[in-house]
């Protein structure tokens, strides 16, 4: 498919660690396998020097400038073990796709879509033996690229790096498939109308993490992140997409700059418009949530990423008050938004949208 020549230089059988059984010490992000999968750029040379080889400390000189600047965009998408043990990935071209957008918006060279796909297709091809087989886990595949001049001039850089770690991840609900507490955040926000809310970027998180902080504190899960003008829009819920179903139609916000256009998002999209569900893309107002949870009519509120999939809201925290979407249990729509995603990435049912592609 591509033409990009890829060295492997392979780990060597006693410096290989062992493989994970059990999937309930998985956890998320902690372990990665045995290699990883980098390419660098220069401007007057292009792409080269796709290799895979031993994970292990990056060539990176301390004024790299992703490390003064913040120049750094990531992916986030996973690869999953079928019944029959062959492995898929699930709209990995999206990712590649989004991360030409990332990059484009801090002015860093765009990872070519086909070199993005030949590097994790071939990584996740040599870790096979290390994508979990056990329910509900998988292959988290982190894609990332970094501004590597060593220059501390503020300007758009000249040299990347590309690299992709693999991690396999247990099951996103250890106990159970279980409803979040939500914080309404009314102080911090995590982006404004021409910032980088839209860019997949660690700028972002660095952003987020002191109201996620005070959330955790204050005993939820997560916050919910309104806009930066009225701090009245809903926008996302803590690092997903977030949606509502109030009186039968389900509504999440548009993506009009300052949120970011989830793989996940757009699958829930495309799902609820096939199975004739209402469902519009228009700004949302706290107020009018919370109107709604008083009036019963609050039927469900979910978040969509890569990580958790669905992960449904089972009490939103507003000025020190408790408002639970409907009776605080798993709504029906997210239980089978979630079934129906997740049938699809391991294979079990029909892959109607052609969403998934088999590495080997
Ligand atoms: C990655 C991410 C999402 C979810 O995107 P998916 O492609 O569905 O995983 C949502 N919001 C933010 C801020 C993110 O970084």
């Amino acid at each position: 498919m591509s033409d990009w020549k890829i060295e492997i230089e392979r780990c060597p059988e006693d410096r290989k660690q062992p493989i994970p059984t059990d999937g309930s010490k998985l956890g998320f992000g902690r372990l990665f396998t045995d290699h990883y999968f980098e390419a660098r750029f220069h401007r007057e040379k292009g792409w080269g020097e796709a290799t895979i080889r031993p994970r292990g400390a990056l060539g990176l000189d301390p004024a790299a400038m992703c490390l003064h600047y913040g120049l750094e965009v990531f992916e986030g998408l996973k690869a999953y073990r079928s019944k029959t043990d062959s492995i898929h990935l699930f709209r990995w071209r999206k990712n590649a796709e989004r991360m030409v957008r990332s990059a484009e918006r801090l002015v860093m060279e765009p990872v070519p879509v086909d070199l993005f796909g030949a590097g994790v297709k071939a990584l996740v091809e040599l870790e096979k033996d290390w994508v979990p087989g056990m329910e509900g886990c998988s292959l988290y595949i982190r894609p990332t690229l970094v501004a590597s001049d060593p220059f501390l001039g503020v300007r758009p850089a000249d040299e990347f790096l590309f690299y992709v770690l693999c991690s396999p991840v247990g099951a996103y609900y250890a106990s159970g498939f279980k409803p979040t507490r939500i914080l309404v955040e009314e102080e911090d926000i995590r982006a404004a109308e021409g910032g980088l809310g839209e860019a997949k970027t660690g700028a972002n998180y660095a952003a987020s993490l002191r109201a996620q902080r005070r959330a955790q504190k204050a005993g939820y899960t997560q916050v919910l992140w309104l806009d930066a003008k009225e701090h009245r829009y809903c926008e996302e819920v803590g690092t997903s997409n977030i949606f509502f179903k109030i009186d039968g139609k389900v509504v999440t916000p548009p993506l009009a700059g300052t949120i970011l256009p989830g793989v996940t998002r757009d699958s829930v999209l495309r799902m609820l418009k096939h199975w004739d569900v209402p469902v519009s893309e228009e700004p949302i107002a706290i107020e009018d949530v919370l109107a709604a949870a008083e009036a019963g009519t609050l039927e469900e509120a979910w978040g969509t990423g890569t990580a958790a999939v669905i992960s449904p809201v089972g009490v939103f925290g507003y000025r020190g008050k408790d408002i639970t979407v409907a009776d605080g249990a798993v709504g029906a729509l997210s239980q089978k938004l979630y079934d129906a995603l997740t049938g699809i990435q391991y294979q079990r049912d029909p892959d109607h949208f052609e969403w998934c592609e088999k590495v080997c």
